[in-house]
């Protein structure tokens, strides 16, 4: 049996840069397991996000529990499976939520998460190469983020439109204020998406003491009494053990860490013990506090033509779009996937924006390979509340490791939730139907002008919406009796074992989670060095 210092489980957004950091110092000997491949050519490419969402070698597919809220549907929840995790499949938007998400860790007691604590670790993790204040923006760091400009006709006009309905124009929301309307700043740069498999471990493979492991499925972590020593784990069909002298970390994601501690017999003692796991540590906060962002996506009919790709990206359209992404890395292959975005307020009075707007320059159908492009001109904008209170939970429905757990989202459980949906809809038009934007022709498509109550457009949403793909808090960090790790990201009760992922997250920060999840990673790995030290 091979023994290392430290073993990561999983390369993700999170563990790679876990495993980046440790092994900086040439006497960690670090092992680094990842259930999926190394890579896949898609990945690099910035569109690649729309042919791995259904792809079976670089992503989970997992699907939710069929629910009230999502009228019966199984929703998919696509997790990125290969070095980079999600951030090799993701939507490449760089959202780091606001000061108050942080502060708001920080009030519930886990001490060293205010926005002051996390902003050096924030800043150290990028180079953003979109001008800024430097008070909050980082310059060295291995993660290359960049900032587009409104250059293009329809992004000008949206600006334009949302000013006209009080939403300001505010280019860095990563900066001193995140309210306003801006162009996503992205984890693309030199045409490429920046996950942190490329920007974290890529420049790291010939490190002597990192070891990475790809198709490894780890199976459970090995415990001795209360202490954790190491993990079980299988490549082609093999089954093999390490051993870890220091500490585990679980870097696993929202769905997986939950379920690996569930199969170590870590977790609610019923539900393991009826499902043949023996309890090893009863712990009954795993997998629950589970938040995620449920996001209507409107849809508007565009009349005037030449502003969406449906029109500039089909046919002969498509060759122009892979000329001009050749040339200049812009246009539909070199895109994020929401390149507009506002973080408004529902209400006045309110501290800060509390509503997220998106909008993608297209309408798009679902095809069976994934997306393509709708005949009709139009584009999506979806909608939601940013920090949702609904809660839902995954959990293990068997000890099969390979079996996907069942996952509830519970979505517009909170009636805040749902009032605040309808709110963020009712913006939306407010947006897509101001002057600036009537040379357009602009028609709601849906959830169409018949929705006119708050009740009539939360039918429509229970039929339509998605999420945006942020699940977060199945292993809360708290000190409360449902919190499974502590302040410094140990599980609560077990020696040599932490989690270090999206999982963590108490609430939902106000945005999307990759920046989060990274930021996680480097504090994570501090804390670990400095508790070795
Ligand atoms: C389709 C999609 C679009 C998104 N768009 C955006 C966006 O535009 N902007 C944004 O900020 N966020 C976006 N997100 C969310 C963001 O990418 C995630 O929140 C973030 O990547 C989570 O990081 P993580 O480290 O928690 O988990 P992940 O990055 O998912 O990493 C978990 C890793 O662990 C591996 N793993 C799991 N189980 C095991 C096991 N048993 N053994 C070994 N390895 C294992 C997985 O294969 C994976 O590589 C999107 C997510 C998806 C899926």
């Amino acid at each position: 049996m091979q023994t290392y210092d430290y073993i990561v489980v999983g390369a993700g957004s999170a563990g790679a840069v876990v495993a980046n950091r440790l092994s900086a110092d040439p006497r960690n000997k670090v092992l680094l397991l990842e259930a999926g491949p190394a890579s896949h050519p898609w990945a690099r490419i910035p569109i690649g996000f729309a042919k791995l969402i259904n792809n079976p070698t670089a992503n989970w597919l997992y699907t939710a529990q069929p629910e009230a809220s999502t009228n019966g549907r199984a929703i998919p929840v696509p997790r990125g499976k290969m070095l980079g995790g999600s951030s090799s499949i993701n939507g490449l938007a760089f959202v780091r939520g606001q000061a108050q998400d942080f502060d708001t860790w920080s009030q519930m007691g886990n001490q060293g998460w205010s926005y002051d604590d996390v902003l050096p670790f924030f800043k150290r993790m990028e180079s953003y190469e979109g001008g800024g204040d430097d008070t909050f923006r980082g310059r060295e760091g291995p993660l290359r983020v960049t900032n587009p400009q409104p250059t293009d006709p329809l992004s000008a006009a949206l600006i334009r439109a949302a000013a006209q309905v009080g939403i300001r124009h505010n280019p860095d929301y990563n900066g001193a204020s995140q309210e306003g309307i801006a162009m996503s700043q992205a984890t693309i740069a030199s045409r490429q998406r920046m996950s942190t498999a490329r920007c974290y471990l890529d420049p790291i493979r010939k490190r002597p003491n990192l070891h990475i492991v790809t198709n490894a499925l780890t199976q459970a972590v090995k415990l001795d009494g209360k202490r954790c020593t190491g993990v079980r784990y299988s490549v082609g069909g093999t089954v093999q053990e390490a051993r870890a002298g220091r500490e585990v970390v679980i870097s696993a994601g929202s769905i997986n860490s939950p379920q690996l501690l569930e199969l170590s017999g870590i977790g609610q003692s019923d539900r393991l013990q009826g499902l043949g796991i023996n309890v090893r540590h009863a712990l009954p906060g795993v997998g629950e506090n589970l938040r995620d962002h449920y996001a209507p996506r409107t849809r508007w009919h565009i009349g005037a033509k030449g502003y969406t790709y449906n029109d500039t990206a089909r046919g002969l359209g498509l060759v122009g779009q892979a000329l001009r992404y050749a040339f200049s890395g812009k246009g539909l292959l070199g895109m994020v996937a929401a390149p507009v975005r506002a973080f408004v307020r529902s209400r006045d009075g309110l501290e800060a924006p509390d509503l997220l707007l998106g909008w993608v320059p297209m309408l798009t159908e679902h095809g069976p390979k994934g997306p393509i492009l709708s005949r009709e001109s139009g584009l999506t904008c979806y909608a939601h509340p940013m920090r949702p209170e609904s809660k839902g939970h995954i959990h293990v429905v068997s000890s099969d490791p390979g079996r996907q757990p069942a996952i509830n989202f519970n979505f517009l459980s909170s009636p805040i939730d749902a009032e605040l949906t309808a709110r963020a809809i009712r913006i939306a038009r407010s947006v897509m139907t101001a002057p600036a934007l009537a040379h357009l022709r602009v028609k709601e498509v849906a959830p169409g002008a018949d929705a006119k109550t708050d009740d009539e457009i939360l039918d429509w949403v229970r039929r339509a919406a998605e999420t945006t793909y942020h699940p977060v808090g199945t292993c809360k960090m708290g000190s409360d009796a449902m919190a499974v790790v502590d302040a410094r990201l140990r599980v609560h009760g077990i020696e040599g074992l932490r989690v270090a992922d999206a999982s963590i997250m108490p609430t939902l920060t106000s945005g999307n989670t990759n920046a989060p999840s990274i930021m996680i990673g480097e504090k994570a790995a501090d804390m670990v060095l400095k508790d070795a030290a």
